[in-house]
């Protein structure tokens, strides 16, 4: 699927820098923050732009947000079952404490924990940390 056909699919009308902005994620393969994005598009584009283009992203189902220990989120690309009514990101997170990227393991389920009487989740994040494979 192309980068516009993906936006589209996402009901999201084809603009510069969302395209952009798409094709960088797709290509990093690691999760980034606004800041790093500000960084990489800051000559293009201002930062109120990009952080729209962000929350838009998060809203319509193409990215998900992982919260981190600094307090600055990280934003990830989700896979193809994310929708505009639905994210489901029930995958595990790894930080890596030597290079500080933040990757998301797809493969991996959050395991189900029993929670007690009356508990309803309907969010689970869990983030391993440690090295990554090019730092171990
Ligand atoms: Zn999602
Ligand atoms: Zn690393
Ligand atoms: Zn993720």
């Amino acid at each position: 699927m192309t980068v516009e056909h993906h936006l589209k699919d996402h009901d999201l009308r084809v603009t510069d820098i969302r395209k952009r902005i798409y094709e960088y994620l797709v290509d990093l393969d690691t999760a980034v923050s606004h800041a790093e994005l500000e960084m990489v598009f800051s000559n293009d584009f201002d930062r109120v732009t990009i952080y729209r283009t962000l929350n838009t992203f998060l809203d319509k189902g193409i990215l998900h947000k992982i919260p981190t220990d600094t307090g600055s989120a990280k934003y990830a690309l989700c896979k193809d079952h994310c929708t505009t009514e639905e994210h489901i990101d029930d995958h595990v997170h790894f930080k890596c404490s030597k290079c500080e990227k933040v990757v998301c393991l797809h493969d991996l389920e959050i395991p189900n924990v029993k929670l007690p009487e009356n508990f309803k989740a309907n969010n689970a994040v869990l983030m391993y940390e440690g090295l990554c494979d090019k730092c171990s």
